[in-house]
């Protein structure tokens, strides 16, 4: 048995998906040929590709009212791209952000370049919440406190930010924070396809694949087709959404590899009853992870409960001078890639789509013997 992954990103893919991409490796279905060696603009590739964005299409009930891009650059680059190719929308070149952790604070800082950004709302502050105190990043702003002006091209927050473990789903409609019509830019990359999506509440959901959705190297970009064909001078031609668009992601070679195995985790997971039945599973894997850290001393997750993420579960050990042997011994165990991310400290599991319930069971069961023994 392969040892449990709980890699952060690049992060674990189905075996299964493993194993056709190993089988179809050197000989793609008769082809003579590997994905790899394909022309993009030949018919074994377009084939290819036109399922990919079928399936996502399929899998997320993505309308023809939005476009489904294959770019590169991962979500970093497009903290660049959303400005330099959305802030031109309407004139104003405003744009708000919600900076809720590492992720929004890097996209809110690199916008900064491109026009007149403000801050709708942020958790960099500690804050009392239910009784509780909560540190910086580990809190999500209740929406009636955001400030969203009326004319700004765009909103822009990250739905799960995947250092802090924070998680935050419930979307506005923006005509009751007074600014309607104002479409929300929403980087998801840490749980795009783990659950089902509300895309009347937003203009764009961008992802780079490697949490979620398949290997490091595609990025993708669904975007409402009015709020493109306003890009920036300054903006690269293959990286006008505009373009991308009309040449269906062929507007320069893409990332072909890649796409095809994220192809092949959609056709995975539309095989296992689509995003509302991978829900149900990564709420089942979320409650006994956060279940058993709820009632132990030994661990704790910093999180205020109702935004913990499903997927990304940071916790600390009581006893910080554990934490080495608690990664050595894990790793023995077969639990893979345990250690939390430097700006946080302590542990973090990663329980995408690809981790079943049976390896995070493995997780608590080791959890659990390794308390008994050094609680
Ligand atoms: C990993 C991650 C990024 C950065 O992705 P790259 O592909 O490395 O650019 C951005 N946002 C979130 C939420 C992430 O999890």
């Amino acid at each position: 048995m392969r040892p449990w992954n709980f890699s952060a990103g690049p992060s674990t893919l189905p075996l299964e998906v493993l194993q056709q991409a190993a089988a179809e490796m050197t000989d793609w279905r008769g082809s003579g040929m590997s994905v790899m060696e394909m022309s993009h603009r030949g018919k074994h590739y377009m084939q290819i590709r036109d399922e990919a964005e079928a399936d996502l299409r399929e899998l997320l009930g993505v309308s023809d009212d939005f476009a489904v891009l294959f770019m590169q650059g991962g979500a970093t680059a497009q903290n660049a791209l959303v400005p330099l190719n959305l802030i031109g929308r309407n004139g104003s070149g405003k744009a708000d952000y919600l900076v809720c952790g590492s992720w929004s604070n890097k996209s809110y800082k690199e916008a900064l370049r491109y026009g007149d950004i403000a801050v709708a709302a942020s958790s960099g502050e500690e804050t009392e919440l239910d009784g509780g105190k909560y540190a910086p990043w580990t809190w999500f702003p209740a929406v009636d406190t955001w400030r969203v002006r009326p004319d700004s091209a765009y909103v822009h927050l990250c739905s799960n930010e995947t250092i802090g473990g924070v998680e935050f789903m419930d979307w506005p409609d923006m005509a009751e924070l007074g600014a309607p019509g104002v479409p929300l830019v929403i980087d998801a990359s840490s749980h795009i396809l783990s659950r089902p999506f509300d895309f009347s509440r937003v203009g764009m959901v961008y992802a780079g694949a490697q949490k979620n959705a398949g290997p490091a190297g595609v990025t993708l970009v669904i975007v409402r087709k009015d709020l493109i064909g306003h890009a920036s001078p300054a903006c690269p031609s293959a990286l006008d959404y505009a373009n991308v668009a009309q040449a269906d992601s062929m507007f320069n070679t893409p990332p072909t590899y890649a796409i095809y195995v994220a192809g092949l985790v959609f056709k995975w997971l539309k095989k296992l009853g689509g995003v509302e039945a991978i829900e149900r599973e990564n709420i089942a894997k979320a409650e006994l992870l956060y279940g058993y850290l709820e009632q132990s001393g030994f661990y704790s997750n910093p999180v205020h409960r109702p935004v913990r993420s499903r997927m990304n579960v940071p916790f600390v050990l009581a006893d910080e001078s554990l934490n080495s042997t608690f990664l050595a011994e894990s790793e023995q165990a077969g639990l893979l890639a345990l250690k939390g991310h430097k700006l946080v400290g302590g542990m973090r599991a990663s329980i995408y789509n690809a981790m079943p319930l049976a390896g995070v069971q493995a997780l608590v069961d080791f959890m659990r013997d390794f308390e008994k023994r050094h609680g």
